[in-house]
């Protein structure tokens, strides 16, 4: 499995080495195997942290109307997101008559996967429907947990493995022991290890108000939060910790674009922009957030 490197402007930082899942799904080299892999961090996704970044973030729960901006934003992407994927789907229309024309045999062999080709498509449309707006209302019942928001503190650090003794790797780079974390010492659910990230690596932690602290994992083009519930939940689009970067970032200084889709450093090292990108600069470029008319 080919790495690419990227080599951190400060010189005592290791290379953040990362695979071809972390890249942007354009990119020739960017492979993600379906089951082997985690999962891609779906387009939805991006958009989704676009849309709570532009509405100024979404860190209250709100259930009486009016409805929070971002969740306007959102309810949009959801719907003109779902339409977009009718055409990787052939017509169902009059499927009962269509395959009653055929021959029986053949009505037979085709129906099956006629049915599943449904039933994938009922999928898709229960989790943009049904699913992600009750993921985005659990995450936004929990958010008190996360206020104020800048106690949640985002840290420049170095993940080192088991092997490696935190105080002699700060010696010998001469950085600071409390920028060096042992992998186990996260609370995270998956790894950096198991996301294919090669230790040491510099990385951004980020120590939450809820009392946890968990990795963002350089993948799909952005990164993703190691916490159980995002990692044990495939069909979940956003955990908390999510939503406080997004909410953090919602409120970046407005004339400096990385500054919206970059998460900051609070404390620590200077890791490389790549592993507190936010959001994919590709979705980015094509991503408007819009209410529904
Ligand atoms: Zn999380």
């Amino acid at each position: 499995m080919s790495t690419h490197q990227i080599t951190p402007a400060d010189e005592h930082l290791p290379p953040l080495e990362l695979p071809p899942g972390a890249l942007d799904a354009s990119h020739p080299d960017y492979e993600n195997t379906t089951g082997n892999d985690p999962p891609e961090i779906e387009p939805i996704e991006h958009r989704i942290r676009l849309d709570i970044i532009e509405a100024g973030g979404l860190l209250s729960h709100e259930t009486h109307p009016p409805t929070p901006l971002a969740r306007q934003y959102i309810q949009k992407t959801l719907v003109d997101t779902y339409e977009s994927e009718r055409r990787f789907f052939p017509s169902y229309d009059r499927l009962d008559n269509f395959l009653g024309e055929a021959p029986a045999f053949l009505t037979g062999e085709l129906e099956p996967h006629y049915r599943e080709l449904e039933q994938i498509r009922a999928d898709r449309r229960k989790w943009y429907t049904e699913l992600i707006p009750k993921n985005l209302d659990t995450i936004q019942g929990t958010a008190d947990s996360l206020l104020p928001l800048h106690a949640n503190t985002f840290h420049g650090v170095v993940i080192v493995d088991a092997n490696t003794d935190p105080i002699e790797y700060a010696d010998e780079h001469d950085l600071d022991v409390d920028d060096i974390i042992r992998e186990a010492q996260l609370d995270n659910h998956i790894l950096p290890a198991e996301y294919g990230v090669t230790l040491p690596a510099p990385l951004l932690v980020g120590e939450f108000a809820s009392g946890s602290t968990y990795a963002f994992l350089p993948w799909s083009d952005a990164v993703v939060c190691g916490c159980p519930y995002k990692q044990t939940n495939k069909w979940a689009v956003m955990c908390k910790h999510e939503l406080a970067a997004a909410s953090r970032l919602a409120n970046a200084y407005e004339g400096d674009v990385d500054a919206k889709y970059v998460l900051p450093i609070d404390v620590g090292v200077d890791i490389p922009q790549r592993a507190r990108r936010f959001v994919s600069p590709t979705v980015a470029a094509t991503h408007t957030p819009r209410k529904q008319r």
